[in-house]
């Protein structure tokens, strides 16, 4: 199965080829560890999961290094740190935890690294040190900067020119500057901030932050790597800086592959700390079970804009607890282990067509619905009904979703509070168990659940049925 991606660099779909197949390499720009990740945040990661499963999918679990930084220096850190009166490292080592932890609970699986950008000074040091000789980069008030008229193809990624840059600028150019697109490849620190001295060829300070990616990208991954990574806010300038050091300094392609996600909206607005309609995840887990936070996510395709809503959840969630019922009658049938897929991949190796591979999912469960009927009027499977539950499992997993155990799932609850259909047919089916097992007090248990949200069931001879009363 090939796998195409778009890439925004050459604006089209390509097919997939890694430089090494043996070890795949793709790179996304992490947080600035200072505050709480929002929804916003956790769909690039999300994105970049799916994108992380599927290539270990295709070359094996060991094949792919995946790193995700941590930048834990910048002037909102500094700022943070100095409100609260702690040292540094008490703010980006809470935030930088709670980052994978809320993560975690969306099913991210662990980057294979997470570097820090202060781990990385001397070889941002060295990249620097090449810019200076090469003199694509100079010195200017303390700062070190880099020219962006000594690149020929500055802007290439996001299509600006340096015109658009300079042309009709009414703001300031900061005196230090060339250029008005000059950027900042290392500053001088104030008193009272974190300083280093790596090199004599430039004067003491801290890192501009395109530059702290540059270096862990090469020191971690490589002068090249297959796909990097990110929301589409980072295209400019961030990326392009990102190009522009590296390029520079290795003449080598910094990226094969450059994968961008589209924004999250809230409908009408973007979501911005000035329209203070912020979400964060670490509150949405409060409320809602990782995975359906993570499916809400996916149903929109990564390069179009998601509208966030709580309808969106709520149909996740009702999604969610019918292929939860449908693994959970197949834990109870006989286990296969196909390792196949239902042949959803077609649409998920499309350039990670996640909302045409949930309708396929979806299409096949109407199969899958006749299977988990039969397993409950005690009817024998056939192979071909084991093969099509394992499948339809599978299909779930890839993607990172449905890998609790079923009980568990029906245990949470949603914002709501009530039962969905789902959870009511699992309830259904786990009291046909534990009566035949006899074991009553699960059972009266049960009966209470439905009696408190008014749920009333008809034993008959084809099974039990139930209605809201
Ligand atoms: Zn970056």
């Amino acid at each position: 199965m090939e796998l195409t991606l778009y890439n925004s660099l050459t604006r089209k779909k390509e097919a997939f080829k890694p430089a090494d197949s043996k070890r795949v390499t793709m790179y996304n720009c992490g947080p600035t560890v200072y505050s709480y990740a929002h929804i916003g945040n956790a769909r690039a990661a999300v994105v970049a999961d799916v994108l992380f499963r599927v290539l270990r999918h295709i070359y094996g679990e060991d094949h792919v290094v995946y790193a995700r930084n941590l930048t834990d220096i910048d002037d909102k850190i500094i700022k943070a740190a100095q409100e609260l009166g702690v040292p540094i490292e008490e703010i980006t080592e809470k935030y930088a935890r709670i980052y994978n932890e809320d993560l975690a609970a969306l099913n991210c699986l662990a980057p294979t690294m997470q570097p820090k950008a202060t781990d990385h000074i001397e070889q941002m040091s060295d990249i620097i040190v090449e810019l200076l000789d090469k003199e694509i980069a100079y010195i200017s008030e303390g700062h070190v900067l880099f020219d962006v008229t000594k690149m020929k193809d500055y802007g290439k990624l996001s299509g600006r020119k340096l015109d658009d840059n300079l042309a009709g600028a009414r703001v300031e150019v900061a005196s230090y500057k060339k250029n008005a697109g000059d950027f900042v490849l290392w500053k001088p620190s104030k008193k009272d901030e974190p300083s280093w001295n790596p090199s004599n060829r430039f004067p003491p300070g801290r890192p501009g932050w395109h530059l702290e990616c540059s270096a862990m990208i090469k020191e971690q991954l490589g002068d090249t790597i297959d796909i990097h990574l990110g929301g589409v806010d980072l295209k400019f300038p961030h990326h392009e800086n990102e190009i522009a050091q590296s390029e520079c300094a290795n003449e080598k392609p910094l990226a094969k592959f450059w994968v961008h996600n589209e924004f999250l909206n809230m409908g009408k607005d973007k979501m911005s700390k000035s329209v203070g309609n912020v979400v964060l995840v670490h509150d949405l887990l409060k409320d809602w079970d990782g995975e359906v936070i993570r499916l809400a996510l996916l149903k929109a395709h990564y390069r179009s804009e998601l509208v966030w809503s709580d309808d969106l959840l709520k149909e996740s969630k009702e999604n969610l607890d019918h292929a939860y019922r449908y693994k959970f009658a197949a834990m109870e049938f006989q286990k296969i282990n196909t390792g196949t897929l239902f042949g959803f991949d077609i649409s998920l190796f499309n350039d990670l067509g996640t909302p045409e591979a949930f309708k396929d999912i979806i299409f096949h469960s109407g199969f899958v619905s006749q299977v988990v009927q039969r397993i409950d009027k005690g009817k024998d499977l056939s192979w071909a009904d084991a093969k099509a539950l394992d499948e339809y499992i599978n299909s779930w997993n890839l993607l990172g979703l449905l890998q609790k155990d079923p009980e568990e799932w029906f245990r949470g609850k949603g914002k709501d509070g009530g039962l969905s259909d789902g959870e009511i047919e699992a309830l259904i089916l786990e009291r046909t168990e534990v009566r035949a097992a006899k074991n009553w007090a699960r059972a009266d248990e049960i009966r209470d659940v439905f009696a408190e949200e008014n749920i009333i069931l008809e034993d008959g001879k084809d099974g039990t049925t139930w209605r809201r009363g």
